[in-house]
């Protein structure tokens, strides 16, 4: 019989690195962490288990951001560091801006962004780690005092005094046993694509789902007709063009449904199972399309996972607080993207935004549309995210939490788990690690009205 459990054996490691902070998971969310970190003064390190940074943006192939304006488009509600990429990336063409849309703001060439992220690390002196991949905290006496990394050179520690927890997945929080929890309806993953011969850049793009100059074919159609002779699953599909391209687009159609991505088998699942259902949308392309000349011009470097780990932090937000825009005294991010549940129990989404209205689309049928909630007199046009949804609970006072692992229930996170909102928490935890490493205060302890000007100071804009 084997054995199903075996002593590792206790070996003395090298200290790779001493740092003031370190941030694990290297998307915009941590990437912006430690540079908003490396401006104010701190010393910073960054460990990124791929081989650039930008997370789902680049890794995973997802190249929307959302508006930086309010459902209105009268109030800019976020600035900072996603501005600022935005303007960079503008420079070299590398975005294309969708004025006023509720579907996408910003699309990405996601290749120009993981350039962009190195230069913003260099340029802020960021001591950086590629292919390192966070394995477990280090604790002396009672404290979180380094993590383990393993890398081409092996395993070695980091040595910090405050951690910023920013691997989506929370990592670093269920490595040291902190609560959390996943969804019994967690939104499922996809594997995107992205395909050249779909269309022609610059041809009017349907607003949400962007596909409909794939010539001679309605792929949402097709999907529903053809779905048994591919094996594809119903689920929803959209995408956009690569800015600058000629005819290169982004597709995200594939659903993989009930697999865990925080799970080493399930993960591994997923990824097989995305890439087959890509596959399988070609064939059904190059068989039905026939004005298509598609190729599959490149597979992400790993499936995008929209949801995993929620950690149990000092306050969850709820959907109510995001639907209503609830106002809070040490908010530290801003989003109007609305509520948008891909569901893992029945094919396609619920879309819930702020004025009301409720529209559950599953390609090939009619959209229905109806009300989450009666008429009120002034909708919000945006909500706010509290600076305590990213504490978590337990014992350990020099950690936060930054990006979709954040404590948030399903009708919340299905709008703040976005890009231009993840983004600012990231910019939240580095200025808070910043301001308890200089106070020497416990994260829970900083004052956030000091918080909040530090960070509007460095470019933020606070509410
Ligand atoms: C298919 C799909 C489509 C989406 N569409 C959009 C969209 O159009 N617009 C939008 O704004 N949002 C979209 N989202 C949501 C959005 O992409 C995510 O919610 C967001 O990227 C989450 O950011 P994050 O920083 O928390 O996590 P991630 O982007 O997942 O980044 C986590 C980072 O940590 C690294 N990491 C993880 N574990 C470790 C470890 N142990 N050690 C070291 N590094 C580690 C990862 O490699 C990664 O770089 C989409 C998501 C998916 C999956």
């Amino acid at each position: 019989m084997i054995a199903m459990l075996i002593r590792e054996e206790a070996k003395e490691i090298p200290v790779f690195y001493e740092a003031d902070i370190c941030v694990l998971g290297g998307s915009c969310t941590g990437v912006f962490a430690a540079v908003r970190a490396a401006r104010l003064g701190a010393r910073v390190v960054l460990v990124e288990k791929q081989n650039s940074f930008g997370g789902v943006a680049t890794s995973g192939l997802v190249n929307v951001w959302h508006t930086l304006h309010n459902t209105e488009f009268n109030r800019e509600i976020i600035a900072g560091l996603t501005l600022e990429t935005i303007e960079r990336l503008s420079r070299i063409g590398a975005v294309a801006e969708e004025k006023k849309s509720h579907s996408v703001g910003f699309v990405l060439n996601t290749e120009e962004l993981k350039i962009e992220l190195d230069q913003l690390t260099i340029e802020n002196k960021v001591k950086v780690y590629l292919h390192t991949m966070f394995v477990a905290p280090f604790i002396q006496d009672g404290e979180l005092q380094a993590v383990i990394v393993e890398n081409k050179s092996g395993r070695g520690a980091i040595r910090a005094k405050v951690f910023i927890d920013a691997t989506g997945d929370g990592d670093l929080c269920a490595r040291l046993n902190l609560e959390h929890r996943l969804s019994s309806h967690f939104q499922p993953s996809t594997m995107c694509a992205k395909i050249s011969g779909w269309g022609i850049n610059g041809e009017l793009q349907d607003d949400m789902t962007g596909n409909n100059s794939l010539i001679g074919l309605d792929i949402r159609e097709a999907r529903l007709l053809y779905k048994d002779e591919f094996n594809l699953p119903e689920g929803f599909g959209w995408g956009r063009h690569v800015p600058a391209t000629k005819d290169t687009y982004m597709y995200a159609g594939t659903r993989v449904y009930h697999a865990n991505s925080a799970d080493g088998d399930q993960l591994t699942f997923s990824e097989m199972e995305g890439r087959r259902q890509v596959r399988a949308i070609m064939d059904l392309v190059r068989k039905y399309g026939p004005d298509n000349k598609i190729a599959l011009v490149s597979l992400p470097s790993y499936i995008g996972t929209r949801e995993t780990r929620h950690i149990e932090c000092h306050y969850r937000l709820t959907g109510e607080d995001v639907l209503y825009g609830k106002s809070f005294e040490d908010s530290i991010a801003y989003g109007s993207y609305r509520s948008d549940i891909h569901h893992q129990d029945k094919p396609g989404l619920t879309l819930r935004y702020l004025d009301g209205e409720q529209v559950y689309m599953r390609p090939g049928y009619p959209n229905e549309v109806s009300r989450w909630r009666d008429k009120i007199a002034v909708n919000p046009s945006f909500y706010q995210i509290p600076y305590r949804c990213l504490l978590p609970k337990g014992p350990y006072t020099n950690i936060i939490a930054a990006g979709r692992m954040i404590d948030m229930d399903e009708d919340a996170f299905g709008g703040v788990r976005v890009m231009v909102n993840m983004n600012q928490t990231g910019e939240a935890a580095g200025v808070a690690a910043y301001l308890a490493l200089t106070q020497n205060k416990r994260l829970a302890d900083i004052d956030t009205g000091h918080l909040r000007k530090t960070m509007k100071a460095g470019g933020s804009i606070m509410i």
